[in-house]
């Protein structure tokens, strides 16, 4: 019997995971990806799951942190994008931080290898054809205009932009390693044993006021709807951190707690600004947090401020980015369709999830789904006691909503979860106290989300084995 293709469009994080998927439950698939024919604002190659800003796909520990639960769920469902990072990774501290170059072209080669995937190099320029019956929509924050006029006309709802910021590069070589030093917050070690990821950057109290000075001053970039932009909190430019306090930096990316200046120990830092690992060969750093909206001109010369970055050479300035994403609560189904069309699945970024992972985890449920639905099995969502249950639940219903703007996009953490309550006291009978009680429910949290993610799979890897009805 021949199985007709799934058509992917979109070729970023979530559609490879997507193809991927589709094409490992043995469906072949056709994977339209509009770059190199057609550029979009932030890629720069036309590589497969290019990473547009950051390398980091975050911490990776399932005992303690959401984003690394999802890590661990995607690796047991055979990820190709975990799979990838895993093989590109470069030292982070407790973060899973990629080669970008060689990740994205490790993405490419598999997917061009596979036997079941047909890349075309197109953009799809409105809606996808009638006879395309079953399409996964993986066209990220940056779908291009005549698609997203397309969906919009389809939909009837309005689409939602804002301004995410993007984090400098530094060449390493320009970095004054006599006042800078590398350590990790805490020494803290990361999956490879490397305890000195980050390079480090002292202020005292005098440099940290000027810097803030300078922020608060500095040109930045002037944007229509300015006042409209829905920031959420994690993503925030570091001149407006700066506007809502002259401490908020300290306390958030500039904070210098855990870490010990090698050159002059007895000396504690005011301020610290890290910079993390960018490529392989260890030439690039990036700014960690730093992601602004100021003027290029204006940017390097108050980050030449920083101590250590008098002579810092720039290989990527900070900038803004557009974000486009459906009212999915209101528009998906459970299986991530479109209700008013259901041969249109959607999955990435532009569902209102929000990060390289989170994108990456619609993608391979979006995959699975359409996957075996073809094959006429179709697949329930996972358990909402799994992360990637509780992701796909919330934009696909479990946001409340409170009317026009109330949805916007959603990093996976504990919150999505069913709580669990958290032992007393420890297997000697100590009560545990307040950080060790959090602790205790994160590691519950973990243990009951991968038990239930096993229990589905086998689920449905019983019922792809029973005939199709
Ligand atoms: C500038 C920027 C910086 C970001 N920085 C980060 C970050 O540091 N960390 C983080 O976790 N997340 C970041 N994000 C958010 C998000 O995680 C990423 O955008 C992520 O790549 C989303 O994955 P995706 O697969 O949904 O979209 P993408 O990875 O953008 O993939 C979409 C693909 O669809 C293609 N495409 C678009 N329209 C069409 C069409 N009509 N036909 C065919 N192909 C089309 C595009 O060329 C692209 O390859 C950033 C987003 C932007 C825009």
């Amino acid at each position: 019997m021949t199985v007709k293709a799934v058509h992917v469009v979109g070729g970023g994080l979530a559609g490879s995971e997507a193809a991927w998927q589709i094409a490992q439950a043995g469906v072949p698939v056709i994977l339209h990806e509009m770059r190199p024919v057609r550029a979009t604002d932030a890629h720069q190659t036309d590589r497969l799951a290019e990473l547009v800003c950051s390398n980091s796909f975050r911490a990776d520990d399932w005992t303690g942190n959401a984003v690394g639960l999802l890590h661990a769920e995607m690796r047991r469902l055979g990820s190709l994008i975990m799979a990838c990072a895993d093989a590109c990774q470069v030292p982070a501290g407790g973060a899973l931080a990629v080669d970008r170059e060689g990740f994205a072209e490790a993405v490419t080669a598999r997917l061009e290898a596979h036997p079941l995937v047909t890349i075309a190099r197109e953009e799809v320029a409105g809606l996808p054809p009638a006879d395309w019956d079953s399409v996964v929509v993986a066209t990220g924050p940056l779908t291009s205009p005549a698609l997203a006029e397309a969906i919009l006309s389809l939909t009837g709802e309005d689409q939602l932009s804002f301004f995410d910021a993007i984090a400098p590069i530094v060449s390493f070589d320009s970095i004054d390693m006599d006042v800078a030093w590398r350590q990790s917050r805490y020494d803290k070690e990361g999956p490879g044993g490397e305890a000195a990821a980050y390079i480090n950057c002292p202020m005292d109290q005098a440099q940290y006021e000027a810097f803030v000075d300078a922020l608060l001053a500095g040109p930045k970039a002037e944007f229509k709807d300015w006042e409209h932009v829905p920031y959420f909190d994690g993503c925030l430019p570091i001149e407006v951190m700066a506007e809502r306090g002259r401490e908020t930096l300290r306390h958030g990316p500039m904070k210098p707690v855990g870490l010990t200046n090698a050159h002059k120990p007895e000396e504690k830092a005011y301020a610290v600004v890290q910079l993390r690992q960018d490529n392989a060969l260890g030439t690039l750093w990036n700014m960690v947090g730093f992601q602004t909206k100021l003027k290029h001109g204006a940017q390097t010369e108050i980050f030449r401020m920083i101590p250590g970055l008098e002579k810092a050479v720039f290989a990527r300035l900070g900038g803004l980015h557009r974000n486009t994403f459906l009212n999915s609560p209101r528009l998906l189904d459970a299986q991530l369709r479109l209700k008013a069309e259901p041969r249109l699945r959607f999955a990435g970024q532009v569902t209102g999830v929000e990060g390289y992972v989170e994108s990456a985890a619609v993608g391979l449920l979006a995959g699975r789904f359409a996957g075996a639905e073809r094959l006429g099995r179709p697949l329930a969502a996972p358990p909402p006691t799994t992360a990637l249950g509780a992701l796909v639940g919330h934009i696909t219903g479990g946001h409340l909503d409170a009317g026009r703007g109330s949805f916007q996009p959603m990093n996976i953490n504990y919150g999505l979860l069913p709580p669990l309550e958290p032992p007393k006291r420890d297997a000697d009978g100590r009560r545990l106290g307040a950080k060790e009680k959090t602790r205790a429910k994160k590691r519950m949290v973990g243990d009951r989300a991968l038990a239930d993610l096993d229990a589905w799979r086998a689920r449905s890897e019983s019922a792809a084995l029973e005939p199709a009805e």
